[in-house]
């Protein structure tokens, strides 16, 4: 493991598709690109998430974030105010964004910020792309504010690189604030005071909808389901049924058009079928409607490694709605 990489040769790690740990003024974060399926689906696997959640996807700048999201007037203004700095916005991804479909975790929206650290800053000039960057340790594990404490933090894959940059300063979570036309929503509260937020939109924030319960990490992205029923664990797609499959599917899908079956991994790599997961269900849904199919079978998935998370959100896909 490098300590104390450089900005270049960390930059072309991320352009690869690997891993490197960077300092920003929150927390460390577990760096990669964010435009990257199969670079995004490792930082979930080094975390050992139990569940896709989406991640902030970290910005040099305000120009930068215009690529990749809609940004109404209240947003532009929040931006002026506090960034780069500890304020994350949740905003629509833009239609023609290159984001990882992981990153927003199938969601039409994208976590966006600029962290106010100038290593993370130059990284992300330097790499030229959107930075997934959730904190450098192990789900469950408190997150860490010193590379010493990455280190320690057991990460389940090792990350290429890391940038020490010294303790971090506000060493908590960034604030997020949802922007949906001209109603702000405190998702989660953090570096940026909620007092200064309201001061600089000159109303309250929003609650969100129970806000009297903790927010479950990933908990927002529970909305997200196909129109199509998913009919899990299927050992094979009957009339009338899209197939998303998994491994060898050879003799699974009888006579069926072949354009209505997707596999997540022919291999039976997980990491593969991470990166897959939402563009196909996505894909087959869309299919599901111009075909008139009525449901998706999917084929059982196995559960190590993100095969948790894969069936956490196949289940919740699946679970029945009102
Ligand atoms: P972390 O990167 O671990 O600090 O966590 C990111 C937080 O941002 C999680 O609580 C996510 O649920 C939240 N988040 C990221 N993207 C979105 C989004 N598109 N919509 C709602 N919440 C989001
Ligand atoms: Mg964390």
């Amino acid at each position: 493991m490098t300590s104390n990489a450089d900005i270049t040769n960390a930059a072309a790690i991320i352009r690869a598709g690997g891993l490197v740990v960077m300092p920003t003024e929150t927390v460390y974060g577990l760096a990669a690109d964010a435009t990257n399926d199969d670079a995004v689906a490792k930082i979930f696997e080094a975390k050992g998430r139990p569940r896709f959640n989406p991640l902030i996807c970290h910005v040099a700048d305000a120009e930068m974030a215009a690529h990749y999201v809609v940004v109404p007037p209240l947003a532009q203004k929040l931006i002026d105010a506090f960034w780069p700095g500890p304020l994350t916005l949740v905003l629509p991804r833009r239609a023609d964004a290159k984001l990882s479909l992981l990153v927003s975790a199938g969601l039409d929206t994208a976590a966006v910020r600029a962290p106010g650290h100038d290593s993370a800053r130059a990284l992300i000039r330097a790499a030229d792309r959107p930075l997934a960057a959730p904190s450098a340790n192990r789900s469950g594990r408190i997150s860490p504010t010193t590379a010493q404490h990455v280190r320690e933090g057991q990460l389940l894959i090792e990350p290429d690189a890391i940038i020490d940059g010294g303790p971090c300063r506000v060493g908590i979570e960034s604030t997020i604030v949802k922007v949906d036309g001209d109603i702000a929503t405190l998702l989660r509260p953090g570096g940026a005071a909620r007092e200064e937020i309201e001061r600089v939109i000159g109303a309250p924030l929003n609650s969100p909808p129970q806000a009297d319960k903790p927010l479950a990490p990933g908990m927002l992205a529970s909305h997200y389901a196909p129109r199509a029923t998913l009919r899990l664990n299927a050992a094979h797609a009957e009339a009338g049924e899209a197939f998303l499959g998994f491994g060898d599917i050879s003799g699974h899908i009888k006579g069926k058009d072949a354009s209505a079956a997707m596999n997540l991994s022919e291999a039976s790599d997980m990491r593969e079928a991470a990166a897959n997961l939402f563009r196909y269900l996505r894909t087959l849904d869309e299919r599901c409607q111009t075909l008139g199919l009525s449901a998706i079978a999917v084929a059982p998935i196995p559960r190590d490694g993100l095969g948790e998370a894969i069936n956490d959100r196949l289940t919740r896909a699946a679970a029945p709605r009102g």
